[in-house]
């Protein structure tokens, strides 16, 4: 049965990076009908973040990559977090160093600085010189004595090869002589990373680890460790980095690009608009296509059609896709998302009456196929909740044009005779206008956009005019009468 896990360690916000793993390692597991297990892995606990486990959790159900195991779901292989395996981790440490596959390591922290500053300046690529290798037991006392405490480091076999056959990459072969003797087990006995994935992988029964590029040079030591306790290793398939629109890497303190996803989802985008853009920054289908619902994404999803070449990230794509979905998606969903910003923002009171929220769901549907994300509708329907109006110059031009005084007067009268004020009267008033005055189309239609909301441009007029309300419009009307 293949068995797949997204692991990320709680160390801040769910990344753009890690969702698309997540996203990978789901579509994966439902194309083959295989288990996806949500682990936590929080032994670098220098690193971790308050809060961060429970956010990462937040986005992910947010997200919709749906789990079958994790720390709310046991699957019977848990605990799924790290730090609660610790007893687990402890047993294959103790028989690693009992088959002195690992070894105690008592060098301290300034000693392995000074270690690694000769090996630079002689320029060689830093690593552990071996020092610990075969201490005897009296040597072994002796550190013990002075009250120092060990680490635990693997002994790396010399002169071999691991070779990754990676589903995305092909095959990785390093030289194990490039590789020091690493810790696995740090001082206080909490394990390092590269040791605990071993465990949690093996006894978790994992098929297949899919996950960022960043990882590919750990999986060599992860395969050493596999061999020394006689775990089968899983297979393994690297992703491609995620690269700036400048060709860059992505840098999670870069503040100029939105890098994760409680940003994009408090902005108003949409989970299954991220969940075709992000499955495109690496994997495309056979055939052209690009916008995917997740039923289709699971039935074409394979790792051979993941590219080893890095992925671009575009905002402007993502706009347009999550508009896509914008567009297709119930007015009531897209006004939910949107009144909060316009509350935010002050044009909404945050307590709303029955009537102001059904004007405030007609104005978000006024706007819904024109926006990118629902935080725009703020500076897109700025105009309703602004005093007056500031004519530019193409506005000034329009409303200069001769036939515009007799078009606003007339208006002027027919709207403020409208018994009940609705779209289809103001329909019916610029019909009345227009029979009056002789003129039509965009003589008459565009002065009038233009008084009343300052721009050649926008959405459904009457609607527009309706939802301003009669007073507005009158008053702004008013205002370009000589
Ligand atoms: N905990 C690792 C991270 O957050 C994941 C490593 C893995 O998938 O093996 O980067």
């Amino acid at each position: 049965r293949i068995r797949v896990r997204f692991a990320p360690s709680p160390t801040g916000h769910l990344h753009i990076g890690g969702a698309r793993s997540a996203l990978f390692n789901y579509l994966f597991a439902r194309h083959h009908g295989g288990d996806f297990v949500v682990r936590i892995e929080d032994t670098d606990q220098k690193r971790n973040v308050e809060d961060a486990e429970a956010k990462l959790i937040e986005s992910l159900r947010w997200f919709g990559t749906e789990w079958d195991e994790s720390i709310d779901k046991d699957g019977g292989v848990g605990p799924y977090r790290s730090m609660d395996r610790l007893d687990i981790y402890r047993s294959y440490i103790d028989r690693l160093v009992a088959e002195r596959k690992a070894y105690p390591c008592y060098c301290t922290e300034e000693e392995l600085n000074a270690e690694r500053e000769a090996q630079k300046e002689r320029g060689e690529t830093p690593r552990y010189a071996g020092t610990c290798r075969n201490l005897t037991p009296e040597q072994i006392q002796a550190y013990e004595a002075e009250g120092r405490k060990a680490s635990i480091r693997f002994r790396v076999l010399e002169n071999r090869q691991y070779t990754v056959h990676d589903h995305i990459r092909g095959e990785v072969t390093f030289e194990s002589d490039g590789i020091g003797d690493f810790v696995i087990c740090r001082p206080d006995g909490i394990p390092t990373y590269n040791f605990a994935v071993v465990i949690d992988d093996a006894l978790m029964k994992i098929t297949h680890v899919i996950r960022g590029e960043e990882h590919l040079s750990n999986t060599p030591r992860q395969l050493m460790i596999y061999e020394a306790l006689g775990f089968e290793a899983p297979e393994f398939a690297h992703v491609a980095l995620i690269l700036n629109p400048d060709g860059k890497k992505m840098s999670k303190r870069d503040e100029s690009l939105i890098q994760f996803m409680e940003q994009y989802r408090d902005l108003g985008y949409l989970p299954e608009a991220l969940m075709n853009f992000l499955v495109l920054l690496g994997w495309s289908p056979e055939e052209e296509q690009e916008i995917f619902t997740r039923e289709e994404l699971i039935e074409k999803f394979s790792l051979n059609r993941v590219s080893k070449s890095p992925a671009i990230f575009d905002i402007h794509k993502l706009n347009w896709m999550n508009n896509h979905y914008i567009k297709q998606a119930p007015a009531e969903r897209i006004a939910e998302l949107c009144i909060p910003h316009m509350q935010k923002a002050g044009q909404l009171p945050g307590e709303l009456s029955e009537q102001q929220r059904q004007w405030a769901e007609r104005l978000v549907a006024l706007y819904q196929e024109q926006l990118e994300y629902a935080a725009q509708i703020v500076e897109l329907a700025a105009m309703f909740f602004e005093d007056g109006v500031n004519y530019d110059e193409e506005a000034k031009a329009v409303l200069a044009e001769e036939q515009v005084q007799d078009v606003m007067k007339a208006f002027h009268e027919e709207v403020a005779s409208i018994e009940e004020y609705s779209a289809d009267a103001i329909k019916g008033a610029l019909k009345s206008v227009q029979k009056a005055t002789g003129h039509k189309g965009k003589k008459l239609f565009m002065p009038v956009r233009v008084a009343v909301t300052g721009f050649t441009h926008g959405r459904d007029l009457n609607e527009t005019l309706f939802l301003l309300g009669r007073e507005t419009v009158v008053q702004r009307i008013m205002n370009v009468i000589n």
